[in-house]
């Protein structure tokens, strides 16, 4: 997945390009700028490769996250429906805005199940944020049917799977939004930075002056500019901007580099007995930052992950029990606990996280596993790696039969 790994000339030159003129701001400075509009320029590429209408470069895929609701007009009190298998950054996304996190269960796909999102609906319900996670997509027909039966927002969270495809749509342009993180361990990233894209020009107006205090950019004086509505700095900075536009450049050739390595270690390993690889929707295309499937139950798998790594397979996780992605580990989230008091309204209107049953989730992502796919791999790296999960997993399933 991270496109740390393969920085070059074209990287430094783009930032260069800011440091010469010394303008680090997307915003003004026209006359001092040598004619370079880096946040500007990697805009139009985004909305070129995801082929929407709007860009907004914002300063983390967190903030593209509250910045999309917002756009949208989401705020106290309305509910957003959200997996249980993510990134912490949802459930604050939406808990920043006085907005109500309502957590439901994944299924085979590893993300939203279409089912339990159609019985989490309620009068407060305003938009359904499916997380496309580890490289692929939920299932985007249903939740989009859903959605239109409704009268529901879809947001799509695809930070982790940028380039992935669904029924020939880019992930995020299929939605009302999309969002993307440029964080550094991201498949393109730009150190920190996050986008939101949409084909709505209201949500891509709001977009706009939201992440920069409101300010409307009608003019070429900010000093000038006024403010219609309250907004916060969720600017990109020009040299963050700087290394994303040779990134996006750069990103069908790490998507070929992905599948390359992909497809070797899923042959290795995927006739091997007792192991179901991932489901993907169908007409989706996964951009293969991870290869993710399930063994028979939760200790095995958890023994699994272990051997795996014992033997040379880093970058090979258990999220089960990681803090960051599963519920189950959120205490701090689950207990709300928060440095100020979080407003009553909102409190009155969350779930009690504690008591929820997330046992189908349980069922999935305690049986599974998924080892990160890197770019800067060899063919021989990549080969060895393969011998080695297919000898662990074999073996693995033999000790335990
Ligand atoms: C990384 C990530 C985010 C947040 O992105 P940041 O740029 O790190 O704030 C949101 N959602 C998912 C699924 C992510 O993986």
């Amino acid at each position: 997945m991270p496109g740390f790994e393969l920085f070059g000339d074209e990287e430094r030159k783009h930032v260069n390009d800011v440091l010469e003129s010394g303008v680090l701001m997307r915003y003004g400075f026209d006359g001092m700028r040598n004619g370079h509009w880096k946040a500007v320029e990697l805009e139009k590429a985004i909305s070129k490769r995801m082929e929407v209408a709007h860009t907004q470069l914002v300063s983390s895929g967190t903030s593209a996250l509250t910045i999309a609701l917002a756009s949208a007009g989401i705020g106290a009190g309305d509910e957003v429906i959200m997996p249980t298998f993510t990134f912490v950054a949802s459930f604050e996304s939406i808990i920043a805005l006085g907005a109500v996190p309502v957590l439901v269960d994944i299924d085979d796909t590893l993300t939203i199940d279409p089912k339990k999102v159609e019985e989490a609906i309620t009068a407060k319900t305003k938009v359904v944020m499916p997380v496309h996670m580890c490289g692929s997509m939920a299932n985007l027909k249903a939740l989009k049917d859903i959605c239109e039966a409704n009268g529901l927002l879809l947001l799509e969270d695809a930070c982790q799977a940028i380039g992935g495809s669904y029924k020939g749509k880019p992930l995020g342009s299929y939605g009302d939004l999309g969002c993307f993180s440029f964080d550094y361990v991201k498949t393109i990233t730009c150190g920190e930075g996050g986008a939101v894209i949409t084909n709505n020009e209201n949500y891509a107006t709001n977009a706009d002056h939201y992440s920069d205090h409101g300010h409307n950019h009608v003019g070429k004086d900010r000093g000038a500019e006024t403010h219609p509505f309250l907004g916060y700095n969720y600017r990109i900075s020009e040299l963050n901007a700087a290394v994303g536009l040779a990134q996006i450049n750069r990103l069908d050739d790490f998507l070929v580099i992905q599948k390359k390595n992909y497809t070797v270690l899923r042959e290795a390993i995927e006739t091997i007995s007792g192991i179901t690889m991932r489901t993907v929707p169908d007409g989706g295309e996964e951009n293969y930052s991870f290869l993710s499937f399930f063994m028979n139950d939760e200790e095995t798998a958890r023994a699994t992950q272990k051997e795996l790594v014992a033997n040379g397979v880093d970058g090979c996780f258990y999220w089960f029990d990681n803090n960051w992605h599963y519920i189950k580990k959120w205490e701090h989230l689950k207990d709300l606990k928060s440095l100020g008091k979080l407003p009553e309204e909102v409190i009155k209107g969350l779930p009690d996280y504690n008591s929820q049953d997330f046992s189908q989730s349980d069922q999935w992502l305690g049986r599974n596993i998924s080892v990160l796919i890197k770019l800067s791999w060899t063919d021989e790296e990549v080969n060895e790696r393969a011998q080695k999960m297919k000898q662990v997993l074999s073996g693995v399933l033999l000790e335990t039969k």
